[in-house]
């Protein structure tokens, strides 16, 4: 059984001062396999007391030394890479596939921030002005439970580099992968408040954190709905937001791809991280031309995608994370074929030969329609939706014809033909042919898949504030006998500081 009973305050594992605890489970087994301590709203304010102290300094350290700090970051998280393998396979039951992109990438995004921070220009001069990027101040990252330790790497690095202190409000649900992100993050030494780590409800240590006057910035990954509510309480004293949602995301196979090539890969991005994956392509849009073929092909490659134990290397999707998500789908599945879906593969209940754990069968619609709730609505688990379009406009209109905006697909034999498709999409990402992820490139999304972008400058600048000084040089104006005012513009470049 994993006890955990301290949360990460002013450099610290200390004792909470709130007394709840919150089970933890094997998704896997539906056992419980430990318990987490949760913070409360005192622990929350001394979190945000020890950041603002922090700050006056952390924010005005040069650029060399948070490049060096997000070095020692990089290295203390890669040398837990085995461990957080493990606390996310066991408390998450992420299949092998997902893990093996997601622990190593983990302690990357410091390194790539790094890269990002050394070419970065702090001060510029704009028209008359000097124009200084400033930290935003003290920030809060509120993180789901399906990709724990890489949203906190990814949210932290970015306040590192810009100067800015950080509180961190992981989902009680992750506690275990919180533990040890906790660990590495603390052994890389950076002195104490810089970031800080309370696990704790949303609605108790999330709520406390969001409407804390303290706080002048929000970055927060998870559903929409909950985005909605923190944009909506973060006005009342106009907090900066990053809001990374959920989405529903269409793969445009065109007609003249190579079916043979694609189709696994487009199950690949439906299954993404067994469907619990804001960026699943779970729309997945084919020409009529070749509905018939498509159908066949998905039908005898998804057999390829078992559901299983995520300690199997075979295993491409793990099992849900709670009962409640397991029931989630699983009235979505009913509610597809409600609405006059038909079955492709998968359905109601668990997988053949698993008796127990939150598993859901890969399943596939096909006859859907956009407008039903299967193609609209976020199931956040392995559920795919086949919809047909005319042409090429139609694919278009139908992938935009979305509340979600977050990434996309296309493939195509023509690159340029795909382009100009993608050029078209409304969606933060959209990937040509599987094209492999660049962390310099933004991500986030167009409409209610967020507000912002992270990762390289976009992500950097989230937690900058821009701070333009306009100067004036009085001067006696003898010759004319007349006192007066002078507009001047300095002449030297402005002078170079301490953070830059
Ligand atoms: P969620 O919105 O239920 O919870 C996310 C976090 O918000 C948790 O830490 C939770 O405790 C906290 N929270 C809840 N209520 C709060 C409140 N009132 N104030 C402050 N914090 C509060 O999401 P989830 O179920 O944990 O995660 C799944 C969702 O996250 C999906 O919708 C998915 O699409 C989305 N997601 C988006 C991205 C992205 O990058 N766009 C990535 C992963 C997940």
């Amino acid at each position: 059984m994993h006890i955990i009973d301290r949360t990460y305050i002013d450099g610290k594992f200390i004792e909470p001062h709130g007394d709840e605890w919150a089970p933890l489970f094997n998704p896997a087994t539906e056992e419980q396999i430990g318990s987490v301590r949760l913070a409360d709203a005192q622990d929350a304010d001394r979190a945000v007391a020890a950041a603002k102290r922090a700050f006056s300094t952390f924010s005005n350290t040069a650029k060399e030394e948070r490049i060096d700090m997000l070095n020692r970051l990089h290295a203390a998280v890669l040398a837990r890479t085995d461990d957080l393998a493990c606390a996310m396979r066991e408390e998450y039951g992420a299949p092998s596939n997902f893990i093996g992109f997601s622990a190593p990438r983990a302690g990357m995004v410091f390194l790539e921030m790094a890269r990002t921070l050394k070419d970065y220009e702090f001060r510029r001069r704009m028209g008359s002005a000097d124009v200084e990027m400033r930290p935003s101040g003290v920030a809060v990252a509120i993180t789901p439970w399906n990709s724990n330790y890489s949203f906190i790497c990814g949210k932290l690095s970015a306040a590192i580099a810009a100067g800015a202190t950080m509180m961190i409000k992981p989902s009680e649900m992750s506690a275990l992968q919180t533990q040890v992100i906790t660990e590495c993050l603390h052994a890389a030494g950076l002195p104490s408040g810089i970031f800080n780590i309370v696990t704790g409800y949303g609605n108790v240590v999330g709520a406390a954190l969001t409407t804390h006057r303290d706080v002048s910035k929000i970055t927060f990954t998870g559903s929409t709905a909950t985005g909605r509510r923190i944009v909506q309480t973060a006005a009342a004293t106009m907090k900066r937001v990053t809001m990374e949602l959920g989405g529903k995301c269409p793969t445009v196979i065109l007609d003249d791809a190579d079916l043979e090539v694609v189709i696994p890969q487009v199950l690949a991005a439906g299954f993404r991280n067994s469907g619990q994956a804001c960026i699943a392509g779970t729309r997945i849009l084919a020409p009529e031309s070749r509905l018939n073929e498509i159908e066949e092909r998905l039908s005898h490659t998804v057999k390829e995608f078992r559901a299983g134990y995520p300690a199997d290397d075979q295993v491409q999707v793990g099992p849900m994370v709670s009962q409640k998500q397991w029931d989630r789908v699983q009235s979505y599945i009913r509610l597809g074929q409600e609405e006059g879906a038909r079955l492709l593969a998968g359905g109601e209940g668990r997988p053949e030969g698993l008796h127990r754990g939150w598993f859901v069968k890969p399943t596939i619609f096909t006859g859907v329609r956009n407008d039903m709730r299967i193609a609209r609505e976020e199931i956040f688990g392995p559920v795919l939706s086949l919809i047909p379009y005319r042409d090429e406009e139609d694919a278009i209109a139908i992938a935009n014809d979305s509340d979600y905006g977050l990434q996309a697909h296309v493939f195509s034999s023509d690159v340029e033909r795909a382009k100009r498709v993608a050029n078209q999409i409304e969606a933060g990402r959209v990937f040509i042919n599987d094209a492999p992820h660049d962390p310099l490139a933004p991500f986030g999304g167009f409409k209610q898949s967020g507000i912002g972008r992270e990762f390289g400058v976009f992500g950097l600048e989230a937690f900058l504030e821009p701070r333009a000084v306009l100067s004036l040089r009085y001067k006696y104006c003898a010759a004319r006998g007349l006192r007066g005012i002078i507009f001047s513009t300095p002449r030297r470049p402005c002078g170079r500081g301490s953070r830059e």
